[in-house]
């Protein structure tokens, strides 16, 4: 039976040691601030901006929440980007993707100053990535390394699979695992006999966001399984794109959905707006 790896507690003990740091922080008067853009109504948005809210207060992090309407130009929100960038209490800036089809989300991504990009989605900041140095690491792929990191099994020289290929996880993820000297492979939907390539893989980080499509034959006895994918299966339950109950007992590793990666996202968006606070050393406006 594997492992489960409890992304909760993970992120609990990360959470702890950040909040000294913002204390100690707040005690050489900096207080790192987040501001949180969201546009329109999206309900998933609206769940996920009110936890990285919540996750501000938690730590001491003072958050500043803009809601602006459905209808918003992208010439408004690149003001108010604008504005942001310029404010010193204001260290980080997330813009709750997706974005209104009237707005190009490439345009604000770019419009958002690197240092203050704590999606870290900036093209200099995925370039400093790729290079292998880099201030801020995308926050779910930055997550994932840290539930690895939590099982103890060393990555170097390991042969690492990860499915999906998005600009937010699977590429990002798969070079944080190439810097970490895994033996890399990346899979998509174009990937020929998917089982094949993901059964060679000692560690296999799944990103499709289809409902339970890894089974236990696709997966080798005693891998390290991470689940990225977060999705409703027929019945409405949250689910991820692992197929738990045939593969929890071929793993050795396994993270719940929920209760996996999903906490750990919010709580490296803490930690690169407490980088991004300290890099930029500005005090309290
Ligand atoms: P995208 O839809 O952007 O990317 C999905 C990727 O999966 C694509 O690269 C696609 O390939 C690949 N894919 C689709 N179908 C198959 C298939 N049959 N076989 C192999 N590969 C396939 O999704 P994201 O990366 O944004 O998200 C993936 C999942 O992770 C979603 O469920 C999302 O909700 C979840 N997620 C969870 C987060 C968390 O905090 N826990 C954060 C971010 C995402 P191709 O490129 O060829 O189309």
């Amino acid at each position: 039976m594997a492992v489960m790896i409890d992304g909760k507690a993970v992120s609990a003990r990360l959470r702890q040691k950040m909040a000294a740091e913002v204390a100690a922080m707040k005690e050489a008067g900096v207080v790192p601030g987040l501001a949180v853009v969201l546009v329109g109504e999206n309900p998933a948005s609206q769940v996920y901006v009110r936890n990285k809210i919540k996750a501000c207060e938690e730590l001491g992090i003072r958050s500043q929440d803009y809601r602006l309407p459905e209808d918003t130009t992208q010439e408004a929100l690149l003001d108010l980007v604008g504005e942001l960038n310029r404010r010193e209490d204001i260290h980080g800036i997330l813009v709750q993707l997706p974005l209104p089809g009237q707005i190009r989300e490439e345009a604000v991504i770019a419009a958002i100053a690197p240092e203050k990009d704590v999606d870290a989605f900036h093209a200099r900041n995925v370039g400093k990535i790729v290079q292998g140095s880099y201030n801020f690491l995308p926050c779910t792929p930055a997550g994932v390394m840290e539930l690895i990191r939590s099982t103890g099994v060393p990555v170097q020289g390991k042969e690492c699979v990860v499915v999906g290929r998005s600009n937010i996880v699977g590429k990002p993820m798969a070079l944080l695992m190439l810097h970490e000297n895994a033996t890399v492979t990346i899979c998509h939907s174009r990937t020929r006999d998917l089982g094949e390539v993901t059964r060679r893989a000692d560690i296999l980080i799944v990103a499709i966001g289809k409902a339970n499509f890894i089974t236990k034959d696709m997966v080798k006895p005693g891998a390290v399984v991470i689940d990225v994918g977060m999705n409703r299966d027929e019945n409405g339950k949250l689910c991820g794109d692992v197929d738990f109950a045939g593969v929890e007992p071929v793993a050795g590793y396994l993270t719940p959905v929920p209760g996996g990666v999903g906490p750990m996202t919010i709580t490296m968006l803490m930690g690169n707006t407490i980088t991004a606070a300290k890099l930029q050393g500005r005090r309290e406006g």
